[in-house]
């Protein structure tokens, strides 16, 4: 294998790179797509399985009115058109764990088509065009390890086999690692929203192909792709991608020509290895599948799901910087998941102030739940109690820093404020004449600073502040603490 060199910034300036991703997402179904049986992942293998699913001659399969709702929440979300009438196909090929010798996917006539999502780039938005999302079966699960006689023989689980899927195919309107990253988080998040996946790409339920190639900046004819599998984590899709770029624009370079073909992304090496040419690439035989009935969708029906379907995140941002006069910044991670989203809004309903309320979720509580490693819905703080807090700081009762205090203890104790407050008698000292006694006290004990100050030394004003608040155990206000201190020093 031919060793990669290290491409010049002014090498790769000459090149722009074209991605197109193909996602499959496991949807989150009771039951399998055309059987009855669980969709429970981690249950005994082979203990979720039928005739059906097992491929056995003459089971027929019925098609699940769930997983198409699910197709078509997706669809819709990406506002692509859903055709009234579908084909489902089979896909046909051998591998151990597809029992029937064929996939039942859908071919040239997809569940939708025409779809976009709209992703960031320097600041603005970019539409990439989402070409189809179809509907398809999952395979089972080859087991190559982790038995006595692994050596000898590999297992087969069925439990996966028939659960639904949906793939969502890109456009080439990728340009960069970062912009499939985006995209690929957008589209998560926007699943995650519709409750269609759980898009756990470690689990696999979230699994995406990358279609890359390159082509000398300024042209407009496409060159030579590779698909690169195995990505199965964000980080592996961005590091591969700027591998296989790299590769490319090295091996053009050097005036040879892209094989099309299929690589794998290998994380130990961190690169991308060929694993089959277009010369052995399948011909899947692909034929309508005379056991089951076109897909046919009604109005009434699109309607039904498109009325079911909740607040996306892109109009949610929005509404957030609107109605309650947030940056763009704080309303885009406010709006990165909606549990996120539903706490911060029963924050608010709460009588927090929508800023203040935004801000301590965002940083204090995050921090908190990010060391905690817990999600917002196993918060041990509920939106009430964040929200009686936050009205505590901004009526001035707590400091900024007890707040924040207090709030680790809330955290950790799952009590609330006033209660942790009334007993350590926490609250904010606001009173002058008690801060003044403090003051004096201070400037008693610091001579020497108090004389620096007087002549002009104005940053050790900062350090008496300092020795007030501690003498105060944090509780005395600070502007307070500031102003009585330059009237006791002019006096
Ligand atoms: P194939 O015939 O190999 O299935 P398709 O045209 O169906 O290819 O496209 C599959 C995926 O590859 C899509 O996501 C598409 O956007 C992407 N793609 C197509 N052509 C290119 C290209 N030249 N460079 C990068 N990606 C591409
Ligand atoms: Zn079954
Ligand atoms: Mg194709």
């Amino acid at each position: 294998m031919r060793e990669m060199v290290a491409i010049s910034q002014d090498v790769r300036a000459r090149y722009e790179a074209v991605i197109g991703l193909e996602v499959h997402v496991q949807l989150l179904t009771q039951s399998k797509i055309f059987c009855a049986c669980s969709t429970r992942f981690g249950d005994p293998p082979n203990s979720n399985t039928c005739p059906v699913c097992l491929g056995l001659p003459g089971a027929l399969p019925v098609l699940n009115r769930e997983a198409v709702t699910m197709a078509m929440k997706a669809a819709l979300a990406l506002n692509s058109t859903i055709h009234p009438h579908s084909r489902f196909a089979r896909k046909n090929y051998f591998y151990p764990d597809l029992p029937k010798g064929y996939q039942i996917s859908q071919y040239d006539e997809p569940l939708a088509s025409d779809g976009r999502l709209d992703i960031e780039v320097d600041g603005k938005p970019k539409r990439i065009g989402v070409t189809r999302v179809h509907l398809e079966e999952d395979a089972g699960k080859s087991l190559h390890e982790g038995f006595p006689d692994s050596s000898q023989k590999s297992y087969i689980d069925l439990n996966r086999s028939g659960v639904p899927l949906i793939e969502i195919v890109s456009e080439p309107d990728l340009r960069a690692p970062e912009e499939a990253y985006d995209y690929l988080t957008r589209l998560k998040t926007l699943l995650l929203y519709l409750e269609v996946s759980d898009c756990n790409m470690e689990e696999g339920s979230l699994r995406c192909d990358a279609n890359v190639s390159v082509r000398r900046a300024g042209t407009n004819v496409f060159g030579t792709k590779t698909e690169v599998k195995n990505l199965n984590s964000f980080k592996f899709l961005q590091k591969a991608l700027a591998h296989e770029i790299e590769r490319q624009i090295g091996v053009l370079e050097e005036g040879e020509e892209i094989l099309q073909e299929t690589r794998l992304w290998d994380s130990r090496e961190q690169r991308t290895v060929g694993m089959r040419s277009k010369e052995f690439a399948h011909d899947y035989r692909y034929f309508p599948e005379p056991d089951l009935l076109p897909l046919a969708i009604s109005e009434e029906w699109k309607g039904e799901v498109r009325r079911s379907m909740p607040e996306l995140p892109e109009p949610k941002k929005a509404r957030f910087a609107g109605v309650y006069a947030l940056s763009d910044y704080d309303a885009s991670q406010l709006t990165s998941s909606r549990q996120l989203a539903d706490y911060y809004e029963d924050t608010v309903r709460r009588g927090a102030d929508p800023k203040l309320a935004a801000n301590w979720l965002l940083s204090e509580l995050s921090y908190l739940l990010k060391a905690a490693g817990k999600e917002i819905a196993e918060s041990p703080v509920s939106p009430e109690r964040l929200a009686e807090l936050v009205a505590l700081v901004a009526g001035r009762t707590l400091s900024g820093k007890m707040g924040k205090d207090i709030l680790a203890e809330m955290f950790s104790t799952r009590r609330r404020a006033s209660e942790i407050i009334a007993e350590k008698r926490l609250e904010q000292i606001n009173d002058p004449a008690k801060i003044a006694a403090v003051v004096r006290e201070v400037m008693a004990a610091n001579p020497q600073q108090v004389e620096q100050v007087r002549s002009g030394k104005s940053a050790t004003l900062g350090w008496l502040v300092g020795q007030v608040m501690k003498a105060t155990r944090g509780q005395a206000n600070p502007q307070l603490v500031h102003d009585v201190l330059k009237k006791e020093l002019g006096s």
